[in-house]
């Protein structure tokens, strides 16, 4: 049998020559790292994209969720009210802060964090939320803001999922004291290795500016314990070319969206999640719910289509306060929901580019 293999994610790249050209420039000038002319260009055309007010480059997304929990300067052990369903960088994140997350529930309508059951989980330690946008669902923000408002806690979104996401026509960055993207090779919008902050204070910038540069506030000056996220000038120049063709993207993987969901829709025990009419989605996953009414079980489902080559991803499976480094260390909360989900759910490939009779194959193998 031909061997045929289909990844559950494709990088999205400009051409070869595109880049090139675009690169040349660094021959010239030998600057390629430490805040050039292309990161501050990529911060101001990304702070337009994403209709955020302040954004920060980071080297990964996730030193940009360290560094954004880190900025607020949390006394150590308090509590961060979070998500399990999740990819464990977030749960790092906070832990790699000296902090204690309390895992809250999610919601089977969308993945999101359950709201309701946040304020339950408030203690005297507790000093933030960092919930997450996962698969680009949108929380919901407002709830989230009352309860922060009442509570006076921090909201600091992990948005890694939610690249040009807009909830009520608002860039998804805007919301929370600060949103955290991913630009690793494997999300939406890619600059190889690469995030940012986005946030709506100024002294923000600054901190965080600082924070990614070692503190050194100039030559012999160093006022904080700060870590090196700086974003080098090859990733900002792929960044800048990847943004060119970023609408026509998105618009290429919600047509694949359309054709799955055309397919998978009718066959019994597949659950599709629903889009919110508030949302502008980016079409970042295909996540699909492999319930009990379906004929065989999740594991036998990714098993089968793995045989055939087709490189489904059980994201989030196990939840985050499941792994072996986190595990019986915080507090016990119950968590029915995000069990059940990571039971059942089955990321698809998608991608720019995937093929109509790629999707033909892979759903006539359901
Ligand atoms: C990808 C991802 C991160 C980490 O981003 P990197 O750029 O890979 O460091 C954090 N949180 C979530 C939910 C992610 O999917």
């Amino acid at each position: 049998m031909e061997e045929r293999k289909i990844l559950v994610t494709r990088s999205s790249m400009p051409s070869y020559e595109d880049y090139i050209d675009a690169i040349k420039p660094l021959w010239d000038t030998h600057w390629l790292t430490n805040m050039g002319v292309y990161h501050q260009q990529l911060e101001k055309e990304l702070k337009e994209y994403l209709k955020v007010q302040e954004l920060s480059l980071m080297v990964n997304g996730h030193m940009a969720l360290e560094l954004a929990i880190q900025a607020f300067g949390f006394p150590k052990d308090s509590e961060v009210i979070t998500t399990p369903f999740t990819f464990i960088s977030t749960t790092h994140a906070i832990v790699r802060n000296g902090l204690k997350p309390v895992f809250c529930d999610i919601k089977s309508s969308d993945g999101t964090i359950d709201e309701t059951k946040i304020e339950d989980l408030i203690t005297e330690y507790t000093v933030a939320i960092v919930p997450v946008h996962v698969y680009g669902h949108v929380c919901n923000v407002d709830e989230i803001q009352r309860i922060a408002d009442k509570y006076n806690l921090k909201v600091i979104y992990d948005a890694a999922h939610a690249f040009g996401v807009e909830y009520e026509g608002n860039g998804i960055g805007t919301y929370g004291d600060a949103s955290v993207f991913s630009f690793h090779a494997t999300k939406v919008f890619n600059t190889i290795e690469g995030g940012a902050v986005t946030f709506k204070e100024h002294s923000i910038y600054d901190k965080l500016y600082n924070l990614k540069n070692f503190g050194i506030r100039g030559e012999e000056v160093v006022t904080e314990v700060g870590a090196n996220a700086k974003m080098n000038e090859f990733c900002a120049i792929m960044g800048l070319c990847n943004l060119k063709n970023i609408d026509k993207s998105i618009d290429d993987r919600a047509k694949s969206l359309r054709l799955y969901k055309d397919r998978l829709s009718k066959i019994e025990g597949i659950r599709i999640f629903e889009e919110n009419q508030n949302v502008k989605s980016n079409y970042a996953y295909f996540p699909v719910l492999i319930t009990d009414d379906y004929k065989s079980s999740r594991n036998d489902l990714y098993n089968k289509l793995r045989k055939c080559g087709i490189y489904s991803r059980k994201y989030f499976y196990p939840l985050t306060s499941d792994q072996a480094c986190f595990k019986n260390k915080y507090r016990d909360t119950s968590l029915p929901c995000a069990r059940e989900m990571a039971e059942q759910v089955l990321c698809l490939p998608l991608y720019e580019g995937l093929a109509e009779n790629d999707i033909d194959y892979i759903t006539s193998l359901f």
